[in-house]
């Protein structure tokens, strides 16, 4: 088994990575300049794989793939369907690659896989007994939709110049800074609308639909209440008080639309045909829908470290985390 080069299986078969999470070396004291500055550089690192990968489809589906502004001054159906498909077939050629990979190809069998069983296929607590199916029409009736409309909200603001837009000719330095800097927007974004809709009475409303998958697989990742997906995609709301670019908008939206599908593959690491394999960073999120209470945060913002919530997957987390919810479970009885 080439996974015991990274791991090991305990008792119940689950596979447990012998890399610990963590972050990388940038929110540090004392300051790290030199290695923060090689890991914004690395690979894997700030820019690549995937940010520069969400910034690229974004700027293709602005500049390629959407109708100019003024189109949206007076949005019509016509172009919620253009828009509801374009975001559709983002998401169902990058989700359904992890998916097809993973859980139909299944080349690598459950190598590297957290939990060892596969999704339900016959159970009553998704909906049409399968969770695949579940999330995949969670996915599209409520995310995409959401997603789409808010995009065109945003964008209606924009075209009737009620909000300042810039153009990038002028403001070149601006816009590849706005840009860049999408990420840590979203990782802070996740982080504080995760905690609120942890709250017991949100969390009953609207996020215990997320939290079904406590095996998930790709379509997991934007398997939510249609309430978490307009505080999820409400990221993009921050342009309605800056300057902005429509650009910044897709881009957010996009990075927000896309980046839950390798985080919540379930596995550890792909299998190359040439029998490498490469880590997608998903152990962090998979210990969420795990344990629930830990790792809100889920990017390179050290938040749950910061907040005492972080779990990065050894014994000494888990034994952390015990005693966390002990004390939570005594101060509710008091
Ligand atoms: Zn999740
Ligand atoms: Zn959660």
């Amino acid at each position: 088994m080439a996974e015991a080069k990274f791991g090991i299986r305990d008792k119940k078969g689950y596979y447990i990575p012998k890399k610990r999470v963590g972050y990388p070396p940038v929110f540090v004291w004392p300051p790290k300049p030199m290695a923060a500055a090689k890991w914004i550089i690395s690979i894997p690192g700030y820019f690549l794989p995937w940010n520069i990968f969400y910034v690229v489809v974004g700027l293709i589906s602005w500049f390629y793939l959407s109708p100019t502004l003024d189109a949206f001054a007076k949005p019509t159906f016509t172009l919620f369907v253009l828009l509801f498909l374009r975001n559709s077939v983002l998401v169902s050629v990058y989700f359904g690659a992890f998916h097809y990979k993973l859980y139909i190809q299944r080349n690598q069998g459950s190598e590297y896989k957290f939990n060892p069983r596969w999704p339900s296929k016959n159970t009553k607590q998704f909906l049409f007994g399968n969770q695949n199916l579940d999330n995949i029409f969670l996915t599209f009736a409520s995310g995409v939709t959401i997603w789409t409309v808010l995009e065109m909200c945003i964008l209606w603001f924009a075209a009737n110049n009620f909000v300042s837009v810039i153009k990038i000719e002028d403001h070149v330095l601006y816009f590849v800074t706005m840009v860049l800097l999408i990420h840590f927007w979203r990782d802070l974004h996740f982080y504080l609308i995760h905690r609120l809709i942890h709250w017991a009475p949100l969390y009953r409303l609207a996020h215990h639909v997320h939290h079904k998958n406590t095996n998930p697989g790709p379509w997991s990742g934007l398997a939510m209440h249609p309430m978490e997906h307009l505080l999820y995609f409400s990221c993009a709301l921050l342009y309605l008080f800056f300057p902005f670019h429509p650009a910044f908008v897709v881009i957010t939206l996009v990075h927000a639309g896309l980046s839950p599908a390798p985080g919540h593959a379930g596995f550890e690491r792909i299998q190359k045909e040439n029998g490498d394999s490469c880590d997608i960073d998903g152990y962090a999120h998979y210990l969420h829908h795990k344990y629930f209470e830990c790792n809100y945060a889920d990017g390179i913002l050290p938040l749950d470290r910061w907040f005492g919530t972080f779990h990065d997957g050894s014994e000494q987390s888990k034994t952390r985390l015990k005693n966390r919810l002990k004390q939570k479970s005594l101060k509710k009885i008091q």
